[in-house]
């Protein structure tokens, strides 16, 4: 596995990062939960049942926290989806067989603009039989679902591998902001590894990619699972 930080991450902050960021921006008080004003169309801070599980506690940890301490929590985040699934809540028809040992522990999560989990997905290829059922697909399906649509702008999608061909085409046709991903696949990359589909200056949406966070921690799953 390559150990260098991302070759080119380009814009590694570049293009401002995502609405997060300009949140955080703001003025203190109109960042806490507690104080903030609840803006029209959007979720109530602190409201638990409304975005689902961890979103509120995601909120209220974004405050204060910079760029990359945030992509790590939500790494964390989609480790755990790669490990025990997407839970619950996100993904029903998928959350009761939980994770299958054959397939390849890979886990997705997408964040909405305000750091609300929108949706998980984790590869279930092999349970699914889908050969387009990687974990990034999937979750950028639900996202969309929930959402309404399929324009997913100002959205981040967090992963545990670097994406492929496949995921990598889905994520710019949905129109994602930001892609943070963990560790590098020098086998099927292309978000820098063997392609560089989400920065390919032909394409008309080039999301901002953060490659390799939290890289030893993803790739020991990974090589736990091929052992
Ligand atoms: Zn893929």
């Amino acid at each position: 596995m390559a150990s260098d930080p991302p070759p080119s991450t380009g814009g590694a902050g570049l293009a401002g990062g995502g609405s997060a960021a300009a949140g955080a921006a703001e003025p203190a008080d109109a960042t806490d939960p507690a104080l903030g004003p609840v803006r029209p169309g959007q979720p109530t801070p602190g409201a638990v049942g409304r975005v689902g599980p961890g979103a509120a506690e995601g909120l209220a940890e974004l405050d204060g926290l910079g760029r990359r301490q945030r992509h790590e929590l939500w790494m964390r985040r989609a480790l755990q989806v790669a490990v025990t699934g997407p839970g619950p809540v996100i993904g029903p028809e998928s959350s009761e067989a939980g994770p299958v040992a054959d397939d390849v522990p890979v886990g997705a999560v997408i964040y909405g603009p305000d750091g609300t989990e929108l949706a998980a997905g984790r590869n279930e290829r092999e349970l699914t039989g889908d050969p387009t059922a990687h974990a990034e697909v999937l979750a950028l399906r639900r996202a969309a679902e929930r959402l309404g649509r399929w324009r997913l702008d100002d959205c981040t999608l967090v992963v545990t591998l670097e994406p492929c061909t496949m995921c990598a085409g889905a994520i710019v046709l949905a129109r994602i902001s930001t892609v943070i991903f963990g560790a590098w696949e020098p086998k099927t990359g292309a978000a820098g590894s063997l392609w560089d589909v989400l920065r390919d200056r032909r394409l008309n949406h080039r999301p901002e990619v953060y490659g390799g966070v939290l890289e030893a921690e993803n790739s020991a799953v990974l090589r736990a699972f091929f052992r």
